[in-house]
């Protein structure tokens, strides 16, 4: 009878063990499905941020070509015994010895004393 008791106590210690390991397991799951759900939201914070990222980069490198077109401004040379003006990077403007080259701050400026535009520069 007594020994019947203590089984019975046993059982009775084991079934609030399962119990209390139950509710701890309910409470994982719950917080598991908790991080999860946080997990699931940065990540989509994160390609959020990503795609800000990657418009704003977009938005810089844009930017920065037109800043490049505003402040590049090519430079016009022309040969003293030339009748064309060529821009600076032209393979004709290259073969201008230094001497004979000069400068001009435009086209329209070339035109003026009687140079005429060269393809590099239409
Ligand atoms: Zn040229």
């Amino acid at each position: 009878m007594k020994k019947n008791m203590k089984i019975a106590q046993s059982f009775a210690h084991v079934k609030t063990d399962m119990a209390q390991l139950y509710t701890h397991f309910q409470e994982m799951h719950a917080r598991v499905a908790e991080l999860e759900e946080n997990n699931l939201r940065l990540v989509s914070a994160m390609s959020v941020m990503g795609e800000v990222v990657m418009a704003n980069q977009r938005r810089q490198l844009s930017s920065k070509k037109v800043v490049r077109k505003v402040s590049f401004k090519k430079r016009i040379v022309a040969s003293k015994t030339g009748t064309k003006v060529h821009t600076e990077s032209c393979a004709y403007a290259k073969n201008i010895k230094a001497f004979k080259k000069v400068d001009f701050a435009s086209i329209a400026a070339a035109k003026k004393v009687g140079f005429k535009a060269c393809k590099c520069l239409k």
